[in-house]
Order: C-alpha cells, then sequence, then structure tokens
C-alpha cells in the first residue's frame, strides 16, 4: 500500500487543485468484501474464531466450520480505533496495518457492505438452506417447484431499471447479487408467502423489513426507524440457530446486527456505502477487454484511447422510466400510488390513482407493511382515480407484482440497475 498511503498523504497535505479551487481530500470510507478489509486491515480471516470485525465475540467450531451462535451481550465488547491502533486484539489481528500509522480510521471507516455481506452472504445462505440444508429447515421437492414456478411467473414484470427478471431456484447456484438483492426486497415477499411455514416467513420478512430501512433514502425516515432495524435484525440472527439449526449464523448472518451501526455512522443509507456501483464498472472494464492476452494493457490501452478522443462518458440523469408499459407505470403519487394510463406531452400524463388508505396491508408482522409503503389492491378491476398530472409529480418508481386477483406494491429503493 506504500505508493497509495504515499499517494494520499500528499493529497491530504495539498489537496487537489480544480478550475483555481483547492479542494481538500479526506478518506470516508473503505468499500470492499471480507476477504479485502482483512487484508488491508492486517487481520485474520473471516473464518476464524475472532473474525467479526465490529465486536470481541468468540466463534464456535461445529461441523467443520466456524459459527457465531448468539451469545449474552454483557461478555461481549465493542472493538474501539484505540484498542486496533495498540494492537490490542491478539487474535484478530496479525499486524499493525499501515493505514493505522497513516492516521486512518480501521473500524468505522471500512463499511460491511450489504452487497456482498447480506445479498451475496445471508440471502444466499438462507436459500440454500431451505433448498439442501439441515432436516430442521430444508423444504420439499414440491414447494421448492412451487417458488420456483412463482419467481418465472415473474419473468418480464419487474421494471425496466432491474438488471434482470427472476428466474427459478435451479440456477440459484448462478444467482448475481443484484439477483439476491431483487429476491430479498421484492420478489421474496411474494413468492414465499403461503409456501413457508409462517415461522419461515415472518423471519425472512423481518430481514425484508430491517434491510428496507437502513437503504431507504429519505434521512427523516431511515433515522426514525434504525434502532427499529437493527432490533429486527438482532432478532433475525438470534432466531436463525432455531429454525435453520445451529450451524446457520456464519460470520456474514452476525454481522447484520452491526450494519445500523454503519448507517448512523455515515449518516446516509447502505445504499450509498456499498459495492454495487463497482460491481457495475468492473462489468463495463470487462467489456473492454477482448481477450485473455495481456488484460491490464487492454485495459490501460482502452481508456487512454477514450482520453485522447476525449470521450467521457457522462452520467445519465437518475430519472426513472416512464411509460404506460404495466411494469413501468406505478409510481408512488401523493400518499399513495399512480398509474400512468397516457402520456399527453413530455410533462403531463393521465394517471389511475390509489390513495395508500383505500389499499390493504400486504403483511401485518413485524410491522403494518404500509410502515414501508408496502401495500396490496385486492381486485385489479376496482378502479382509481383518473387524473391529469405533471409527470415531475411522480416520485419513486414502484414495483408492482401480480398477487392474487391484484397487486401488491413495493416502492423501488435503489437506482436503475442497467449502465
Ligand atoms: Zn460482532
Amino acid at each position: 500500500m506504500s505508493e497509495f498511503l504515499e499517494e494520499l498523504t500528499r493529497l491530504q497535505h495539498d489537496g487537489i487543485s480544480f478550475k483555481g479551487e483547492t479542494l481538500n481530500v479526506k478518506v470516508n470510507a473503505f468499500i470492499c468484501d471480507a476477504p479485502a478489509r482483512a487484508f488491508l486491515k492486517c487481520i485474520k480471516g473471516h473464518n476464524v474464531y475472532n473474525s467479526c470485525e465490529r465486536c470481541t465475540i468468540e466463534g464456535k467450531y461445529v461441523n467443520h466450520r466456524v459459527v457465531f451462535n448468539y451469545q449474552p451481550q454483557e461478555k461481549i465488547l465493542s472493538r474501539t480505533e484505540e484498542e486496533f491502533s495498540s494492537l490490542s486484539y491478539p487474535f484478530h489481528q496479525n499486524g499493525l496495518s499501515p493505514l493505522v500509522d497513516a492516521g486512518l480510521s480501521c473500524i468505522q471507516s471500512f463499511s460491511l457492505d450489504y452487497m456482498h455481506l447480506v445479498c451475496l452472504g445471508v440471502v444466499r445462505r438462507l436459500l440454500v438452506f431451505l433448498k439442501q440444508g439441515p432436516r430442521e429447515c430444508k423444504i420439499s421437492q414440491r414447494q421448492i417447484r412451487e417458488i420456483s414456478s412463482k419467481l418465472e411467473s415473474l419473468n418480464g414484470k419487474l421494471p425496466r431499471e432491474f438488471a434482470r427478471q427472476p428466474r427459478s431456484l435451479a440456477s440459484l447456484e448462478r444467482w448475481k447479487a443484484t439477483e439476491f438483492r431483487q429476491f430479498l426486497l421484492y420478489t421474496g415477499p411474494v413468492v414465499l408467502r403461503d409456501v413457508l411455514p409462517d415461522s419461515f416467513y415472518h423471519h425472512f420478512l423481518t430481514l425484508t423489513v430491517a434491510m428496507s430501512i437502513l437503504l431507504d433514502a429519505d434521512d427523516d425516515t431511515r433515522k426514525a426507524y434504525t434502532a427499529y432495524a437493527e432490533e429486527l435484525l438482532m432478532h433475525f440472527y438470534k432466531t436463525s440457530t432455531k429454525l435453520y439449526s445451529p450451524i446457520f449464523p456464519s460470520y456474514n448472518v452476525h454481522s447484520l446486527i452491526h450494519l445500523a451501526e454503519d448507517v448512523r455512522h455515515f449518516g446516509t443509507s447502505l445504499n450509498e456505502i456499498c459495492a454495487f456501483p463497482f460491481e457495475n464498472h468492473l462489468h463495463k472494464l470487462k467489456k473492454s477487454i477482448r481477450n485473455a492476452t495481456n488484460p491490464i494493457s487492454q485495459l490501460s490501452k482502452r481508456i487512454t484511447e477514450m482520453d485522447n478522443a476525449k470521450v467521457h462518458t457522462i452520467p445519465a440523469p437518475h430519472r426513472a422510466s416512464v411509460s404506460t408499459k404495466m411494469k413501468d407505470s406505478c409510481f408512488m403519487f401523493g400518499d399513495g400510488f399512480a398509474f400512468v394510463k397516457e402520456k399527453r406531452s413530455d410533462k403531463m400524463c393521465v394517471c389511475d390513482l390509489f390513495h395508500l388508505d383505500s389499499l390493504e396491508s400486504f403483511f401485518d408482522r413485524p410491522c403494518d407493511s404500509k410502515l414501508l409503503n408496502i401495500a396490496r389492491l385486492r381486485d385489479e378491476r376496482r378502479p382509481g382515480k383518473r387524473k391529469l398530472i405533471e409527470q415531475k409529480e411522480l416520485k419513486k418508481k414502484v414495483v408492482c407484482l401480480p398477487y392474487g386477483n391484484g397487486f401488491v406494491f413495493m416502492p423501488m429503493l435503489h437506482g436503475s440497475e442497467r449502465h
């Protein structure tokens, strides 16, 4: 890291000159997966007894793996910057990270990246346990087929901002992070309902609700419910042993209880401190490499060519696509939802409006789904209130999934996955 640290020290000291102005440089967050965090922080890997980066819980060795079953809190202490800097965790640290010498924080600055931790970690683990886990939680082949066919029936129903449409559990090994996110936040609550036993379904919903709160871009709502989300994640972690067997609570499952700390520390939603944007950019970089020989020099050439040609990609404005096509026609509007029925010009559109109060809740445990603006329209034939409105009044895009004879409305919690 010497080159990076040398450059950083210079930048922190001198700042960056931009259009005659000197801008200060400060490291806010390191965003990476657990193995990369271990490497940068000089700590032991995530599969050892003392691997939690935020507390001193000790794992146990069960069936050839380290698990972190819930332990009463009085024995567990939070890790602190001071103790980390003085190398006070011999079972956690391998040595002193050069970042400490450079005056950088090694506990709070390392966000727990929910893309790896939750989407590729906990959600994948939960589905693998349901599909092929121990007797306590494994569901039948019939239930797996039912979930898969429900997922397939939702293919083509998600807005165009999604990079992928739902697919069956048969291809679970090939699911990408965005597909696990889609399952956690939108399709899972719909397709697992009436298939999983109640206790498992409500356990899954606690994760959906907690993550929806921590991903909410609205500062006031998120702040008001962060402590509640933290309680839900603790509940999810504690009860997972009973439902999914004592080998379930891995490093990722335990680390859930520390996610709310990041939301408080950075004062943003988890969307702002996760690896999704980097994965998307990686995809772009991969596309510019044509074959397997000398990938780095190929990449460097492509970047130089772009620089010389003065081609600069201007990020697309974060405007959701508005269409009369069913999957792209639903939005939050006022205190409810709007279906775009007809576009009159670039500015105006005719919409069918449904007030939140006139709709049913989709679930009532762990909380009323309307708290997250998730609601159900029981009969799709029920007419809304038709009105001509300005397109700019349409707020967040809403995922509107068919359920029974009607729909479930679920506001989108992240931006476009397509780049
Ligand atoms: Zn911990």
